[in-house]
């Protein structure tokens, strides 16, 4: 089920919100503009007076007015998001894993004063995980296959959402670092 991306009147991002949320902001009149063609539609019930259904076009892309929520939650980060910002990948042998089979490695180990912060956190398998241990890559002849990094607001809102649509992807893009390459579910 796709989620609506709601930014802020400077087209900053804030948060995914639900389409009835979002259809909620409409009907308080607090969309100031709105971006893509492939808008979600909802149904409402039947108007006494002329019968007809009513509806609710909700573009995947709205500016609002009103208080923004959720900011918050970009602070932290799962390891759902680590491992999408890896795509998925281990970043010491290279290979692709399910969510199941990937960890959240440190590369300054936890035990070594090592933060849990996104530019010290890299997604690895298991394998490599237990072998690295508690040394650097350095001390455990492993290099690492890219820097870690922290993503900016667009990033993260990528990160957090699994099903991103195109429309979404387009505007989220713009600001994109370029430090990964990745790609629209
Ligand atoms: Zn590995």
């Amino acid at each position: 089920m796709g989620r609506v991306l709601r930014l802020d009147i400077a087209g900053t991002p804030t948060s995914w919100l639900s389409r009835e949320d979002a259809a909620l902001l409409y009907v308080k009149d607090l969309v100031l503009w709105e971006l893509g063609e492939k808008g979600f539609t909802m149904r409402g019930g039947l108007n006494r007076i002329s019968g007809e259904r009513s509806h609710l076009d909700i573009s995947p892309v709205i500016a609002t007015k009103g208080d923004i929520k959720g900011r918050r939650s970009l602070m932290g980060f799962n390891n759902r998001m680590l491992f999408r910002r890896d795509n998925y990948r281990c970043m010491y042998c290279g290979q692709q894993y399910g969510h199941v089979n990937l960890t959240r490695d440190h590369v300054m180990p936890r035990s070594r004063r090592g933060k849990d912060t996104w530019e010290n956190v890299v997604a690895a398998c298991r394998r490599c995980n237990h072998f690295k241990a508690d040394r650097t890559p350095e001390e455990a002849g492993m290099a690492l296959l890219a820097v870690p990094f922290r993503p900016n607001i667009s990033e993260s809102m990528f990160l957090a959402q699994h099903k991103v649509l195109e429309d979404q992807m387009e505007y989220l893009e713009r600001q994109f670092s370029g430090k990964r390459i990745w790609s629209a579910a």
